[in-house]
């Protein structure tokens, strides 16, 4: 039985170690990070398909990690989730991209709106609103230069917290966008009552919508419903200049993706924000 025991922990246990070791030490190692400032944050451009000038850039992180390199957030953000400490990393990120942005402008640069992400454990903070209001203030930046971006799949979790969590950012004056929009199955009674500013369509309806009916007639629809609603649309995942002109001929209103550039670093992103940057 003895002999038996130990093949079988040969078999099954060496393996699930490894596994809860990596996820232990992974867990350990993001906490250390925030003191030690290992995160940073990258930019991507938004174009305005009407004047083909960058108006804006979302804010993504990155994890400048000390063995494994550079981390995208595929690589951490999900253990981020499950353990909370998505929490400090969300605050760390607001608070860069508002110094940023502040920085930007009191450098003489065009005011541009920068995005910031917030999932559903951080939408669900009961003093999410104290702090952004605490940043805004702290850094000084104009509330109209941020806008904040909730999934739709968080969005329809607690509709009625959602409805009254974003009233109280638009009283503020923060713009306000539903993120993978079109995955999330929420419903038009739901979009009308929220103050929402711009929707960003899912990148997957974006790949082939130069050649797949059922993607044209899905963002048809998108684009047509938001605008009736007064809501801008942003489409997401753009690489080619034959989706970019799909897009412009449908009456969308901006886009980003690989076309106008990856996220980039801070300094790269600057290019964009010359008076002379036209696409
Ligand atoms: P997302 O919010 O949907 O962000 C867009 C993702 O699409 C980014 O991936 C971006 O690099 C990628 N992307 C941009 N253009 C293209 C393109 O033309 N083609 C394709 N295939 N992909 C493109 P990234 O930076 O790896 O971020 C992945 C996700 O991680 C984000 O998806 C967001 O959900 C989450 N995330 C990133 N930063 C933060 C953050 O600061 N806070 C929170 N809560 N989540 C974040
Ligand atoms: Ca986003
Ligand atoms: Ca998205
Ligand atoms: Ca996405």
């Amino acid at each position: 039985a003895k002999q038996e025991g130990r093949n079988q922990y040969r078999l099954y246990t060496p393996k699930m170690n490894d596994k809860a070791l990596q996820r232990l030490t992974m867990e350990n190692e993001l906490r250390k990070a925030l003191e030690r400032e290992e995160f940073l944050v990258y930019y991507q451009p938004k174009l305005d398909l009407c004047s083909g000038k960058v108006i804006g850039a979302e804010a993504l992180v990155r994890w400048q990690h000390p063995r494994l390199g550079f981390l995208s957030p595929s690589e951490f953000i999900p253990l981020a989730e499950e353990t909370g400490l998505i929490k400090p990393i969300g605050d760390f990120v607001l608070w860069a991209a508002c110094k940023q942005n502040k920085d930007w402008q009191d450098k003489g640069l065009k005011g541009i709106c920068i995005s910031v992400n917030l999932s559903a454990v951080q939408f669900q903070q009961k003093n999410l609103l104290q702090k952004v209001t605490h940043c805004l203030t702290e850094v000084g930046l104009n509330p109209a230069y941020l806008e904040l971006e909730i999934t739709e799949s968080s969005a329809i979790q607690n509709p009625q917290m959602t409805i009254k969590t974003l009233k109280e950012f638009k009283k503020l004056g923060i713009q306000l966008s539903i993120d993978d929009f079109g995955t999330g199955y929420s419903s038009l009674g739901l979009l009308n009552q929220l103050p929402l500013d711009t929707l960003k369509i899912d990148k997957s309806f974006i790949r082939d919508i130069t050649s797949d009916k059922d993607s044209q007639a899905i963002v048809s629809a998108i684009i047509a419903m938001s605008h009736n609603l007064g809501i801008k649309l942003v489409a997401e995942g753009v690489e080619t200049k034959d989706q970019m002109f799909y897009l412009k001929e449908h009456h969308c209103d901006q886009i980003q993706g690989y076309l106008i550039s990856p996220p980039i670093a801070a300094e790269q992103f600057e290019k964009f924000l010359q008076p002379d940057y036209h696409i």
